[in-house]
């Protein structure tokens, strides 16, 4: 079954005949087209890409199922009889849905947003490769950039060898706002590049990824400027520790808040609890944050092909904090993890 047909039956079970969608994950999940702006108009009998004509030529190569149509085609007319119409409540701004319902009147609306995620969180092997192409850039960009950062460098400057080196070797954009916090502002789980510079005795947590061929990579390593003090080596351990020991227990088939719990539960036991604030992962494909949550409250279950993150983190305010953070990948009988850098503690001098 094509991810179109997969999709029908999730607007049926919502009780919808068909569905108007237009987040750019969305066009490129069910049609293959990369353009980023269209719209979907998908029904039992019609599968509709409306664009305009800048990306005629681009959505007729990659959206081989789909009819190319302008992008200023009838919808009401596609859609045709039916009544109840799937809508992406998450995507769509309250002005637009509003503009949607006037160019397209008399029907139901039915939020297909959820559905759309769940859909997404589990990974073909089309998919997973690409993914794991995106987190192999990551590793590569890692290496090369430690062995050029030096004392005096501004947070930015590192940040561009990281994305430097992704669109250099492969035309990888940045997969989200490069992280590089050093020294105090490492305490800041996500603090962007800024101006200062690298200093004796800082933290810098570099978290990173890239966006390349539509997949996302997410990772994080936290590393010492000159001589690390003893209380550094301390939560570094600490991070590290819980990190393995969430990703040694996970496997498909387990609550992903039962594998919160776990690195969660062996921070507090060293008496940093309230100094991990955030869940511990999240999914990652075509966004940087998707299914499966793997917080406390989740309710997603880790099934076998969800691609994840792992990343404890322990934050001493105006001190500096570690984040140590790996994508994995629920395997049948467990797990594979994707990012292979080095989490040895590095003291660069
Ligand atoms: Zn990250
Ligand atoms: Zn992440």
């Amino acid at each position: 079954m094509s991810r179109t047909e997969v999709f029908l039956q999730k607007v049926n079970d919502l009780g919808g005949g068909g569905a108007i969608l237009r987040a750019p994950e969305s066009l490129f999940y069910l049609s293959g087209f990369s353009g980023g702006e269209g719209t979907l108009v998908i029904t039992r009998d019609a599968r509709c890409l409306l664009v305009d004509s800048r990306y005629t030529l681009q959505a007729k190569a990659e959206a081989p199922e789909y009819e190319i149509l302008p992008y200023n085609a009838d919808i009401s007319d596609i859609l045709g009889a039916v009544t109840s119409v799937c809508y992406e409540g998450d995507f769509l701004s309250a002005s637009a849905f509003e503009r949607l319902k006037q160019k397209v009147s008399g029907k139901t609306w039915v939020d297909v947003s959820e559905a759309l995620l769940m859909l997404r969180k589990t990974k073909d092997t089309m998919e997973l490769n690409a993914i794991a192409n995106a987190v192999a850039l990551a590793d590569d960009a890692f290496s090369y950039t430690v062995s050029r950062i030096k004392k005096g460098m501004h947070e930015y400057e590192v940040a561009a060898l990281l994305e430097g080196y992704m669109r250099r070797e492969a035309g990888a954009q940045p997969a989200f706002d490069t992280v590089c916090a050093s020294g105090f502002r490492s305490a800041l789980p996500h603090g962007a590049a800024s101006d200062k510079t690298l200093q004796d005795g800082d933290f810098l947590t570099m978290d990173y990824g890239c966006l390349l061929n539509g997949y996302r990579s997410d990772i994080t390593r936290t590393v010492v400027i000159g001589k690390a003090e003893s209380w550094q080596k301390e939560i570094y351990n600490i991070v590290l520790y819980a990190q393995g020991l969430a990703e040694n227990a996970a496997k498909g088939g387990m609550d992903a808040s039962a594998l919160d719990q776990i690195a969660r539960d062996a921070i507090s036991n060293f008496g940093y609890g309230e100094y991990f604030g955030h869940a511990l992962g999240h999914g990652v494909g075509l966004a940087i944050h998707e299914y499966p949550t793997v917080s406390p409250k989740s309710m997603h279950k880790i099934e076998y092909g969800d691609v994840f993150t792992i990343e404890p983190g322990v934050y001493l305010p105006d001190r500096g904090g570690v984040r140590i953070e790996d994508m994995l990948y629920a395997t049948p009988d467990g797990h594979a993890i994707l990012t292979k850098s080095t989490k040895e503690f590095m003291e660069i001098q």
